[in-house]
């Protein structure tokens, strides 16, 4: 690279081991990030998924005990979305009233199409070793982003951009359940997550699946 990394770039980097499972790079760049940032949960998080993946369960509660000592919290995730000019917000654990149950009810039927039409099976991993900083979501089916857009499909009329803000990393699941109902439903979805810009389009999205 013609500049050196900042943090941003060894994060991203440190996501890519998580999905590819690359525990020797993990671990390096985990070392620098502890460097550059060395209270940031989210790191640890993604250590412990790589750890998780290969099954290394000793290294995953060593992290796990590690940031219970340092009492880190892991943030809760929030999305929002953006419908004529209002901005509706979605926030992980949150009590249910009108709109949650609006969206709730959408997702649910949307996860239906995508798994009669799509062949779509919730990602396991996600489930067990949250794969990002979601504590209260107890489930992947329940992540904030997933409500933003389903709420999304049921306001916005065909042929509109849903454009949802999320806080922090989206996760492999809904990363897939994003390509899924943007080739399901014809639909362009653009996701601003804490790393980057996904544009998801006909089944596809324009990260390539590095994020
Ligand atoms: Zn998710
Ligand atoms: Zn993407």
């Amino acid at each position: 690279m013609p500049v050196s990394p900042n943090a941003i770039i060894w994060k991203t980097l440190l996501g890519a081991c998580s999905i590819h499972g690359n525990i020797e790079m993990a671990e390096l760049v985990k070392a620098r990030l502890a460097e550059m940032d060395p209270d940031n949960s989210g790191d640890h998080v993604l250590l412990s998924n790589v750890y998780a993946v290969a099954g290394k369960w000793k290294d995953v509660s060593s992290i796990r005990r590690t940031m219970t000592e340092h009492s880190m919290k892991k943030t809760p995730g929030w999305s929002m979305i953006e419908i004529d000019k209002v901005i509706y917000g979605f926030v992980a654990g949150e009590k249910p009233n009108e709109v949650t149950e609006e969206a709730h009810e959408k997702l649910r039927e949307i996860m239906l199409r995508l798994r009669t039409e799509a062949g779509y099976a919730p990602q396991l991993r996600s489930v067990l070793h949250d794969i990002e900083e979601e504590e209260k979501e107890d489930s992947v089916s329940k992540h904030s982003e997933k409500l933003a857009a389903a709420f999304g499909i049921a306001k916005l009329p065909k042929g509109r951009i849903l454009r949802i803000v999320k806080n922090l990393r989206v996760c492999g699941d809904c990363h897939t359940v994003m390509k899924l109902i943007s080739k399901v439903y014809q639909v362009e979805i653009i996701v601003r997550d804490r790393s980057r810009f996904h544009s998801f389009k006909d089944g596809f999205c324009s990260c390539r699946d590095y994020w």
